[in-house]
């Protein structure tokens, strides 16, 4: 047997040999062998007894997973919408002049590859890129000048952070360069506690009395869609199945969302507290945190926390001393797809599979991971379910509005004057917001991502609560001199990019909408046009499988509701009837070049 054989084969002993772990597996052999090629594909599918499909759909689904070998470092590049507005392309063009590569590439010594990624959860300190699981802010081309020239001598990214961020950043675990950028600390999920506090509370009460206390704090998920969590964890209680499970969604992988990384940096303590009251509350023993790839650099300080937990009793079995109550967390690495912070795909992905969304019902509470009943919970929810334990319902439903109660992190980034994160009462208006983060000037605000609204000035004096203009947290800020087109447009190179092409109205419509509006942005635009994107954008809304293709189409939606004067002063009727778009010499380019000169055209020169 080879070395390589023999690794292979250790990699999947340690991970029991067991199928449902094959992102744990093919994340090893991708670090220990810089890719995943077909040899090792047949050698995993062989050691777990799976078919061979299996694992190479896994690997071809993750960005973070190649077949073919990536350089020993790999530079991610951001390229979201704040980004490009920070200027990312001067640190893209730098990188391009001194590796003599682009986007794709690995140099020729086989020792560094570039690519283009989608938010990395840093638009707060933007342009940014990971290099391997290194993150670097602020980048300029000078800095990407500076940061080849360093690789090129020691090839160790962690050197070239030559400081640290705040808080836990500077941690021996961290060590970044990483900023909390906190810039509004709230009452609930910023404030200090107790640690142990809330379960001591939790497990004092019978698992029904738990969620009634959630039910009447009026906790609604934090991720966007505001399910009532007290209800969810009601369903996962009684529905049937041997074993229950919880699991924390730190996948934000929304476009301007960073609020799980500080959290998660801050407030770990508080959001395995929070999972492991609903281990008590629906039944639970285990937990899974399943942690966005783009995270890696949290995720030894997190399993440190997590040993520091189970040292002091608040893991394990009999936790505080509760006979019989068993609880323990794991941490499952993502790997680079957006559309896992679904909570279906999130369980795909938990099972050792493509992050392919599943079909309601059945709901995960009903049956979930690995076919048992499941409570999905966002980061943020479940710091919001530890602080009610810990001061009672009454505080937390006091702050807020009757159907949204309690705090909203908001990751605000863009054209404002302090970016970061910001934890506001629900219900608080749109231009207080903008008048927080210094951005009152704006003259539109993406609220909940690409995947949320983009609104104008009209607008502001909206809500911001599930009842009015709802957010998982992401809030991207335009000023003067903006355009929502390409604002627009950028968002449809995501969701393009990010669709898992399981549906056809999510996968080909994207591309027809995208299509279309780079037509209006080139002056080819026609006024039928506008009904076509609206009437495709709502065909791909209610026709598509899962919440990103229902969601995917809100960028054009949103933009041609709030802003069509930008869209009808680009497109005009053409007085003598033809098509504008319609492009004549390269319809007849092929002819030309078989008859061997150019065709007369009219008018001339057409
Ligand atoms: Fe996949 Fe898009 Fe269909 Fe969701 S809507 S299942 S992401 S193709």
């Amino acid at each position: 047997m080879s070395d390589f054989q023999s690794g292979i084969r250790e990699i999947c002993q340690a991970h029991g040999n067991d199928p449902t772990r094959m992102m744990d597996i093919v994340q090893a052999v991708q670090v220990r062998y810089g890719c995943v090629g077909d040899e090792a594909i047949d050698l995993i599918a062989a050691a777990v007894s799976t078919p061979r499909v299996r694992v190479a759909s896994v690997v071809s689904f993750y960005a973070f997973f190649s077949t073919r070998p990536r350089g020993k470092v790999v530079i991610r590049l951001c390229n979201d919408i704040v980004d490009r507005m920070q200027g990312s392309a001067r640190s893209a063009q730098a990188f391009f002049d001194d590796l003599g590569i682009t986007f794709g590439q690995t140099t020729p010594d086989g020792m560094i590859s570039l690519e283009s990624v989608p938010c990395i959860g840093l638009s707060d300190q933007a342009p940014a890129a990971l290099i391997n699981d290194v993150p670097v802010t602020h980048l300029t081309s000078d800095a990407a000048h500076d940061i080849v020239k360093e690789l090129r001598v020691h090839m160790d990214p962690q050197k070239l952070v030559k400081s640290f961020g705040d808080g836990n950043n500077a941690h021996p675990l961290v060590r970044s360069v990483v900023r909390n950028n906190i810039r509004l600390a709230g009452p609930i999920i910023f404030s200090p506690g107790v640690r142990g506090e809330a379960i001591k509370k939790a497990l004092g009460m019978s698992p029904a009395e738990v969620i009634r206390t959630i039910k009447t704090a009026r906790l609604r998920g934090r991720g966007g869609a505001g399910f009532p969590t007290g209800m969810k964890w009601e369903f996962c209680r009684s529905a049937d199945g041997e074993k229950k499970y919880v699991l924390c969604n730190a996948d934000e992988g929304e476009p301007g969302t960073f609020k799980d990384r500080v959290v998660l940096t801050e407030r770990a303590d508080r959001v395995f507290a929070g999972m492991t009251i609903a281990g008590y509350a629906i039944g639970a023993a285990e937990g899974i945190l399943y942690l966005r790839g783009e995270y890696a650099y949290l995720r030894a300080f997190l399993e440190d926390v997590l040993a520091a937990r189970r040292r002091e009793g608040l893991l394990g079995q009999d936790i505080l001393g509760k006979k019989g109550f068993a609880f323990d967390i794991r941490i499952q690495m993502g790997a680079g797809a957006y559309v896992c912070g679904e909570e279906t795909a999130l369980i795909s992905s938990c099972e050792g599979l493509r992050g392919d969304p599943k079909t309601r019902p059945p709901f995960p509470a009903q049956k979930g991971y690995l076919g048992c009943p499941t409570a999905v919970n966002n980061v943020e929810t479940l710091c919001c379910v530890t602080k009610i334990l810990e001061d009672g319902p009454a505080a937390f439903g006091g702050l807020g509005t009757s159907g949204s109660s309690g705090t909203k992190l908001l990751s605000i980034s863009g054209d404002c004057m302090t970016p970061g994160i910001y934890e506001v009462e629900l219900g608080i208006t749109l231009a207080g917001v903008l008048k927080l983060a210094g951005a009152e000037d704006a003259i539109a605000v993406q609220v909940g991502g690409p995947s949320g609204q983009l609104v104008g000035p009209k607008d502001y004096g909206r809500k911001i609560c599930f009842d009015d203009l709802a957010t998982g947290g992401s809030i991207m800020t335009f000023g003067p001199g903006r355009d929502v087109l390409k604002i627009a447009d950028c968002f449809m190179d995501f969701f393009i990019d990010e669709s898992c092409g399981y549906c056809t109205p999510c996968r080909v419509g994207n591309v027809l909408l995208k299509e279309r509006l780079d037509r209006i942005m080139h002056g080819q635009g026609e006024p039928s046009d506008l009904d076509y994107l609206q009437r495709l954008g709502l065909t791909v809304k209610t026709a598509s499988r899962c919440g990103l293709g229902q969601t995917s189409a809100n960028p054009i939606l949103t933009s041609l509701a709030n802003f069509r004067p930008q869209y009808e002063a680009l497109v005009k009727a053409d007085a003598q009837g033809l098509n504008p778009s319609f492009d004549v010499r390269a319809a007849v380019s092929e002819a030309e070049g078989i008859a061997g000169h150019a065709s007369v055209t009219y008018p001339a020169g057409n």
